[in-house]
């Protein structure tokens, strides 16, 4: 597992992913105002994917191969997006 952070985040949003490049901001899922990206998560091995997160509800969306997450971070109110997808 890789994580990338700071100058490198740039240039990763668009090599590091499993299908289209990732955006250079997202809207913040709380405020809709300007999220930016502060940390990259590559999961190249699946070691996430061993480990899934508990389901909830039911809800069938769940890590099952390598990823990549990218995590957002609000400029105004400091909520976390999360922007992901897999191999
Ligand atoms: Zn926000």
């Amino acid at each position: 597992m890789e994580i990338i952070t700071g100058t490198e985040i740039k240039k990763a949003l668009q090599e590091k992913t499993y299908q289209n490049p990732f955006e250079e901001t997202e809207k913040c899922v709380k405020c809709g105002k300007l999220a930016l990206p502060i940390l990259i998560v590559d999961d190249e091995d699946g070691e996430l994917a061993n480990n899934p997160p508990p389901r909830n509800n039911g809800i069938p969306i769940f890590p099952h191969d390598s990823c990549i997450f990218v995590l957002y971070l609000c400029s105004e109110c400091g909520e976390v997006t999360t922007s992901w997808n897999q191999g």
